[in-house]
């Protein structure tokens, strides 16, 4: 056993044999994995082995690509065969509504590159006799499915690195770990200790205790998980290897095991396992089977698939594995410990294991993932994603496995947790709630307590006119939305400018104004937009994307002020409401002494000023895209303002609007969103921000990247497009075509209820960026035209509000 290593990974289950080898692929080769007892002792040996391309996030979707692809030359290297089977999959659809998802995924695949294929439910039957057509209305076929044998794959990773250098320790379990003050880490074995530059947490079912050992919880959870293997079935007897098989609704995976058929649901009870203390002694274990849990699925299965209830079982496993809260990995570094790193919560190791080593290799070698990966980044989540939150939001995720997420639909498990103090006055007012980062927030209004329930659908929903007279009061006269839901860091102290145009594209602004601004990382590329609000010489107010808190502030740390700034987080500080629409001023003029008029405060202005009695700090600046302004107050005051926000606000006709209303004023004003338009794949040129970057003002992190992107004009411009659409709308993720071709992706669609038209936002090659005609944005498996907008769709030249 060396004494010192450039990495220790902890944990040899797929997932740290994966990142073990990437990093000796990324050129880094004095690595060490250290397991407590053999390869896949933990959830990787009793695994299905089952691998698919299709994943919600398209970003994720192309690492499981990578993934499947990779096994290839993982056993050239290693002489390992990974045992990949690559059958095919279909997945079935048993109502309308799972056609039009699969439809909706098949047309996402198209810009991925994938090619799936829409099947009748005959055409299905032919492939994969064991199904009863009556139960299905149509399925999907994805050629990139199949399976593989987890040992083989674990084995063939590991080797392929040691053949690279690296060192695999075995029997040797990992008891603490101690940050040293340089940022280097010893780790403490029960046969000795390392010195190691970086740490990798690739505990897999024990990476929430791995995790302790540094004082982090993460947030994760095992679930017990059932699959059965039946003996041989005679209808299949001679035919080539059965493929892989989803049966959305029978909730139930299948697959062909040596003659027989491999069955495994996700149930709707599902058992946490081990959700305080992962016991240590658990090794090459299984959990006692419980057929009776899964009894409801198999009558489903037997009804949906005859043959299999003619046949006995051959085996029954059941064993844990982990999940996050929204059931993707947990990838990357932890703010706040240098050079210490996690690879877990990887609930589907064999579609995803290699992307993840991928990613966190070329982050831990290059200082950047390579990739958007913010979908499996850990840092999505804060200190409210508890251990019980996580329990209740991973059952509920498990459970919800194969069931639909309408674009539309809400989750109930863990809420409400965090909510505003005028929570209970927005319910009064019929408000429909949605959930952010655990906090409650406004979506929209119903007339009556009865109608606050939102119909779930791919369609417009029962909200549409509600939403649509909210947009029309903000047009008309004055609307009022709680925004609570955004992120805030303050940055204060003498070199507070010279600091933040360093990490910032825009220039500060002068004091009393608002400037906004691009994050770019050192590729010139997106990875954060703020309302950059100074109200004193040396503060700063950051406002931004709530989720992304902790991700900026990790950034900072890698790009940290000198001595005489700081920088903190202070989101629950700050609550606000914002007033938009044409009588806002007016509103807000009869609250209070400050002279709102356009020259004493005007568009862009920022200041602390007295509504009533509160103490505010005011910006004149809305989402909305009319004349509005942004109002923070400590929670303390926000009953207080509310209601004489309310009160005042009668006489006018204002009326209370929720994120619906919001997000679809925002895409007919063109706003980007952050995770939407602004993603760090982008540049700012190509997302239309590029007025934003002031690249004469001096360095700062991405400037010559942004040069270049200035000069080149970039690969794709974000384009925004009124589409010929029914009862539909664009939600995000639809392939945009152009003359019969896939070019580019929607990033959010909407109606626009303010001109009266259906509206998305979406990339497109900067080289058909003016082309006038010809393209189309496909909606539940329909090409509708849709025309390109030369400028936004709304208020082009922002008069309103300027006003
Ligand atoms: C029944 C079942 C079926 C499944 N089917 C599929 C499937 O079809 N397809 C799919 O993709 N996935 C499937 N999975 C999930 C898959 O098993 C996981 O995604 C994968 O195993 C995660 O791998 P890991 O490396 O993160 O974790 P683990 O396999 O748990 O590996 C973690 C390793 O870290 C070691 N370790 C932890 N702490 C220490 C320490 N302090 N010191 C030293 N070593 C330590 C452990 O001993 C262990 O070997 C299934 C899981 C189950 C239970």
């Amino acid at each position: 056993m060396k004494g010192h290593a450039q990495v220790v990974v902890v944990g040899g289950g797929v997932v740290g044999a994966s990142v073990l080898y990437h990093l000796t692929k990324a050129g880094w080769t004095e690595v060490m994995l250290i397991e407590r007892d053999e390869l896949t002792c933990g959830s990787t040996w009793h695994a299905a082995g089952g691998m698919h391309t299709i994943n919600g996030d398209p970003n994720v979707a192309k690492l499981q690509q990578y993934t499947i692809n990779l096994y290839r030359e993982i056993e050239r290297i290693s002489g390992q065969s990974c045992g990949v089977h690559l059958t095919g999959g279909i997945m079935l659809a048993g109502t309308r509504e799972r056609l039009d998802w699969l439809k909706m995924a098949q047309a996402r695949g198209r810009y991925l590159g994938m090619q799936l294929e829409m099947l009748t439910v005959e055409e299905a039957a032919r492939r994969f006799p064991l199904l009863d057509t009556r139960h299905f209305v149509g399925a999907m076929f994805d050629p990139i499915e199949g399976h593989v044998d987890p040992y083989g794959v674990t084995h063939a990773y590991a080797k392929s690195a040691q053949i690279a250098g690296a060192e695999v320790l075995r029997h040797t379990r990992v008891l603490d770990l101690k940050p040293r003050s340089d940022g280097t880490w010893d780790v403490i074995t029960d046969r000795g200790n390392v010195h190691a530059e970086h740490v990798v947490n690739a505990g897999g079912l024990w990476a929430r205790e791995v995790g302790r050992m540094v004082g982090l919880e993460l947030p994760i959870l095992a679930m017990e998980h059932q699959y059965l293997i039946t003996e041989e079935v005679p209808q299949i007897a001679g035919l080539a290897e059965q493929m892989h098989c989803i049966d959305f609704e029978g909730e139930l995976y299948l697959r062909e095991e040596r003659g027989g058929v491999l069955i495994g649901t996700y149930e709707r009870a599902g058992v946490p396992w081990s959700p305080i203390e992962t016991p240590w002694d658990f090794t090459q274990s299984l959990l006692p089977n419980d057929l009776e849990r899964i009894a409801p699925s198999l009558e489903v299965a037997f009804q949906h698939f005859p043959a299999l209830g003619e046949v006995g079982i051959r085996k029954v496993v059941n064993g844990p594995f982990t999940f996050a809260p929204d059931g993707n990995p947990l990838v990357g570094p932890i703010k706040g410990l240098r050079n210490f790193w996690v690879a877990c919560g990887v609930m589907a190791g064999f579609s995803q294991g290699g992307g993840v080593g991928l990613a966190l290799s070329q982050w831990m070698v290059n200082g950047d993932p390579g990739s958007d990966i913010w979908a499996m980044d850990v840092s999505r989540y804060g200190d409210w994603a508890t251990l019980a939150y996580t329990n209740a939001k991973v059952r509920e995720n498990y459970s919800r496995r194969f069931r639909i997420r309408f674009p539309n639909e809400e989750l109930p498990a863990a809420r409400p947790l965090r909510t505003t103090p005028i929570y209970d006055r927005l319910r009064e007012r019929h408000a429909v709630f949605g959930e952010y980062c655990g906090l409650e927030h406004p979506l929209w209004f119903a007339p009556t307590a009865a109608e606050a329930r939102e119909d779930v659908t791919f369609r417009r929903s029962n909200a549409h006119a509600h939403v649509a007279a909210e947009c029309r009061a903000v047009r008309e006269r004055v609307g009022l939305i709680e925004i609570a839901n955004y992120g805030k860091i303050e940055v204060t102290g003498a070199g507070t400018e010279a600091w933040l145009s360093g990490v910032m594209a825009n220039r500060v602004p002068p004091l009393g104004r608002i400037a906004l601004t691009p994050m770019l990382n050192e590729r010139g590329k997106l990875i954060g937009d703020f309302t950059m609000c100074r109200l004193e010489a040396d503060r700063v107010l950051l406002i931004g994307t709530l989720a992304a808190e902790t991700y900026y502030l990790r950034w900072f740390e890698r790009h940290p002020p000198p001595a005489d700034v700081r920088v903190r987080a202070c989101a629950r500080e700050y609550v606000g409401l914002s007033v938009a629409g044409p009588e806002a001023r007016a509103l807000l003029q009869s609250l209070t002494r400050t002279d709102l008029s356009n020259t004493a405060f005007p568009f862009l202005a920022f200041r602390r000023l007295d509504i009533g009695m509160i103490p505010a700090l005011v910006g004149r600046i809305s989402f909305t895209g009319e004349l509005g302004y942004e109002i923070w107050v400590t929670p303390d005051y926000q009953r207080a303002l509310h209601e004489l926000l309310v009160t005042a606000g009668a006489e006018r006709g204002l009326r209370p609007f929720g994120a619906r209303a919001l997000n679809a004023m925002r895409i007919e004003k063109g706003f980007g969103n952050w995770t939407r338009e602004f993603r760090p794949i982008y540049g700012p040129y190509e997302a239309g921000l590029g007025r934003f970057v002031a690249l004469e003002k001096g360095d700062f992190i991405g400037r010559s990247a942004a040069l270049e992107e200035r000069a080149s004009g970039g690969e794709r411009r974000l384009i925004s497009f009124a589409v010929d659409a029914t009862d539909a709308d664009a939600i995000g993720d639809e392939p945009i075509w152009h003359d019969g071709r896939v070019v580019g992706w929607v990033t959010s669609g909407a109606y626009g209820h303010r001109i009266g038209r259906s509206l998305a936002l979406g990339y497109v090659p900067a080289a058909i960026a003016t082309a006038d005609a010809g393209f189309e944005i496909e909606i539940i498996g329909e090409r509708r035209p849709a025309q390109r907008l030369s400028a936004c769709a709304y208020d082009a030249g922002g008069a309103r509000m300027r006003g």
